[in-house]
């Protein structure tokens, strides 16, 4: 391969666009690694959508990583105190389906799982599970985006009715204010805090209100940094509902259609004035 390519950051779920180039590029010095090795180049890729040529410090450094101790073919060992071997791609199939035919036979398909990743495409997401559901017959198939992502799934079904976030990255350069809690965005979602940081530079009347008893990387940009004592974030958030009612600054429209017990809720945030 000798032109650049387009790939997607494998790293996490955030997918960013990368555009790949071979390390010795026409009137261009050879790319190398730290050692002198010669590596391919990786940059973030314009054009992606979301990601819109931005990439944090994994995927920018991801042909270092992958140039090293590569596993570059298949390698067996009979036992654990073994030193594995080489073996060809028939060799590793059969050892695999040998594998799996004997526990599904001794021990029955629910013997058997399969722990996926979140950054599984959609793809390979369908495969898995005809492998595993469709095929070999269990319905032990799970991955690690539906464990770290739990209690927020739990939280977007209670707050909005549905699983999923109820906005996309385009939506980041419509806000007027963005109001940031229980995140350092700057730090744990560079490539949203980017997108979010430019348009908020961009437009004056854009703020940004960051909560946290920390002074973090995201709460040094902000217009508005609320350094709350530890635990009491649901306290604030009361209390602004409580001005929002004093206010008058409540869509009744909305509450009553989308809402359930509201007058409840009422109830308690009348202990929030304030001063309190
Ligand atoms: S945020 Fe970083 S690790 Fe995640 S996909 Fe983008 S470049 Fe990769």
């Amino acid at each position: 391969m000798t032109q650049s390519t387009k790939t997607l950051c494998p790293y996490c779920g955030v997918g960013c666009g990368l555009e790949v180039l071979p390390p010795a590029q026409p009137g261009k010095a050879t790319n190398r690694d730290s050692l002198g090795n010669p590596i391919w180049q990786v940059r973030g890729d314009r054009t992606h959508p979301s990601s819109l040529g931005k990439v944090c410090v994994k995927g920018a450094t991801i042909a270092e990583a992958i140039d090293k101790n590569r596993l570059k073919y298949p390698m067996i060992r009979d036992t654990l105190d073994q030193p594995f071997r080489r073996a060809t791609w028939d060799e590793a199939y059969n050892l695999i389906v040998n594998r799996i035919q004997t526990v599904r036979n001794t021990m029955g398909a629910d013997a058997i799982c399969m722990y996926g990743s979140g950054q599984f495409q959609t793809e390979d997401y369908y495969i898995a599970q005809k492998l595993i559901k469709g095929c070999l017959g269990t319905n032990n198939f799970d991955a690690n985006s539906r464990l770290c992502m739990s209690s927020a799934v739990s939280g977007y079904i209670k707050s909005f009715g549905s699983d999923g976030p109820p906005c996309c990255y385009d939506d980041l350069e419509k806000t007027d204010c963005a109001f940031l809690i229980g995140t350092n965005t700057a730090e744990c979602h560079p490539i949203v805090f980017n997108r979010l940081r430019v348009h908020h530079k961009k437009n004056r009347q854009v703020k940004m209100i960051v909560v946290d008893p920390r002074c973090t990387q995201t709460a040094e940009a902000a217009d508005l940094h609320l350094a709350i004592r530890p635990g009491t974030d649901i306290d604030l958030l009361n209390g602004i509902a409580n001005l929002l009612m004093r206010w008058g600054f409540i869509d009744s429209l909305f509450i009553d259609e989308c809402t359930k017990g509201f007058p409840d809720y009422m109830q308690v945030i009348q202990s929030y004035p304030p001063n309190w």
